[in-house]
């Protein structure tokens, strides 16, 4: 676990300060034509920081939230209190890899993604948020801090 901690998730305006801090994980995406720059944090319920991680950090192909739960171990007790926050609606389907984000985070006990941006249909059609609610997870999106987002990714929709 990482000594970097901040504010409680569910309290307050802690679920914006955490979208926000993933926003400025995706800043230090490399640079890509052809995919999305996105952060992604998971918090346990007392605020501590579990694992981090943003689109290609370790590979080319890496998305975010997979990078952020890498370092997590799967049986680590505080996942199943903590909340997955991505700038980005986590992906259903990937054509890189086996298991899109979806799927990974369905294999953890978290029972709470936040998410700011709903992927555009601009690669795949995504579905990640009502799998994950069908799954039983709570979802919550917060299209109000989406801006930022769509601001890191602005070369892609032709804004940049
Ligand atoms: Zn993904």
């Amino acid at each position: 676990m990482s000594d970097r901690a901040g504010p409680v998730p569910r309290r307050g305006e802690a679920d914006a300060f955490w979208l926000r801090y993933t926003v400025e994980l995706s800043g230090h995406c490399p640079p890509s034509r052809t995919a999305f720059s996105v952060g992604a944090v998971v918090v346990a319920a007392d605020g501590t920081v579990l694992g981090q991680g943003y689109s290609r950090r370790d590979d080319p192909h890496d998305h975010a939230e997979e990078a952020a739960l890498r370092g997590i171990r799967p049986e680590d007790p505080h996942l199943a209190g903590a909340t997955i926050y991505s700038s980005l609606e986590p992906c259903s389907s990937r054509s890189s890899r086996p298991r899109a984000c979806s799927t990974l985070i369905l294999a953890t006990p978290l029972p709470r993604v936040v998410f700011a941006w709903r992927e555009p249909e601009l690669f795949v059609d995504c579905e990640g948020a009502e799998r994950l609610c069908a799954a039983g997870r709570t979802v919550i999106e917060r299209p109000d801090l989406a801006g930022g987002v769509r601001a890191a990714n602005a070369h892609l929709l032709g804004t940049g």
